[in-house]
């Protein structure tokens, strides 16, 4: 049943090459394009210019990026337009959120860093999510429809084939789902008649998931008026979506109460990436999360806690994520051959925070915090 077409183990040369499609890839990118006509460029040749200039690129990169996370807030920036002139033709995903269900700022927090969030310079930050984007096609699906989901569909405006002057009723060619907490599913009635009124998109999910929202409004009624068309996709099944990319739901232990969780690992024609953004512990996976990420180019894994102690009151082991100190040491022995991006950050995490202690250790193991509009190459 699993998909067993993985991509081979990389060597540290393949993830160099990864990372600089990465964020700091794509501001590598963006600062080159000042210098040269990238949308005239095959896809080959660009990756050619971006192996070849990596070091110098990325230390101007790493300068533009520390800059911008002053403020304690992510870039957003690489949502602007022209991103699939810089890719080509090429699939690839799109982190369209970083942070945990609670959202940053996190809903009724005035902590130092949700006021922060709230000034009206900060650039926002929103609920875990991806896009698999797919040029040739105009084919944008997206993983999780969080609370954030109208921002994140209009962070997608440069991929979508939208029509002008009206509402689009076909905005996303498919949803896939990892779980029914808030910050994962509670985003599609946006799809529904008070909204979109959307002419039946896909949605894949496991079936304990599928049988949740066909039986809870308001999600039956999306189902009822064929606003979303739901399809079975439990743990082992593969999806293909066009263009050479498909995806494979994994199961992973987490707190089901009403229904199961998945990540995915998404294969595409020259990389592979698996989004794993809500999970227990790593010791629950089996087989190990390790077995998982050996087979991929990147990982974007759960970073909602960096250490135990920071929700003062609350024992953040019961909550039941990894925490990212743990996860560094975990993963070190991986970090050669997999970029490794912790996502899903809880608005209480020290390493949200560029400058900070907690941001330096990530740094310094090599493995990065997820950044809206960072891109990654399929
Ligand atoms: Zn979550
Ligand atoms: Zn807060
Ligand atoms: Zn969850």
């Amino acid at each position: 049943m699993w998909d067993t077409h993985g991509t081979a183990r990389r060597g540290r040369g393949a993830k160099k090459r990864r990372r600089l499609g990465g964020m700091r890839g794509w501001l590598a990118v963006w600062l080159l394009c000042g210098v040269v006509a990238c949308g005239a460029r095959g896809a080959e040749t660009e990756t050619e210019t971006e192996a070849e200039t990596g070091t110098e690129a990325e230390t101007e990169a790493e300068t533009e990026t520390e800059t911008e996370t002053e403020a304690g807030r992510g870039t957003g920036t690489g949502t602007g337009t022209g991103v699939s002139e810089r890719w080509g033709e090429r699939p690839h995903v799109r982190v369209l959120g970083s942070v945990q269900d609670g959202g940053l700022p996190h809903v009724a927090c005035t902590c130092t860093r949700c006021d922060a969030a709230r000034a009206p310079e900060a650039v926002p930050r929103y609920v875990a999510s991806l896009a698999i984007v797919l040029p040739a096609t105009h084919a944008v699906h997206v993983i999780d429809a969080t609370p954030d989901f109208r921002a994140q569909l209009d962070a997608l405006a440069d991929v979508r084939d939208a029509p002008a002057g009206r509402v689009d009723r076909a905005p996303l060619d498919g949803v896939l789902l990892t779980h029914a907490h808030l910050g994962h599913y509670t985003g599609l009635p946006f799809l529904g008649f008070e909204a979109v009124h959307a002419e039946g998109v896909r949605v894949w999910a496991t079936p304990p998931m599928n049988a949740l929202l066909r039986a809870n409004v308001p999600f039956s009624e999306l189902v009822r008026r064929e606003e979303i068309v739901l399809h079975d996709a439990p743990p082992g099944a593969r999806i293909d979506l066009g263009e050479g990319v498909t995806v494979t739901p994994v199961q992973v232990p987490h707190r089901d109460e009403n229904a199961d969780t998945v990540a995915f690992r998404i294969t595409g024609p020259s990389a592979s990436v698996f989004y794993a953004p809500d999970t227990d512990g790593w010791d629950a996976w089996d087989p190990p999360v390790e077995h998982w990420l050996r087979q991929v180019d990147v990982a974007l894994l759960d970073g909602t806690f960096f250490s135990g102690d920071e929700l003062p009151g609350r024992d953040v082991a019961s909550i039941g994520h990894p925490m990212i100190a743990a996860s560094l040491e975990r993963f070190a022995p991986l970090a050669d051959e997999v970029e490794l991006v912790f996502t899903h950050l809880n608005h209480s995490n020290p390493a949200l925070t560029a400058g900070s202690a907690a941001r330096a250790r990530v740094e310094a193991a090599g493995m990065t915090i997820a950044r809206e509009g960072a891109t990654y190459a399929l």
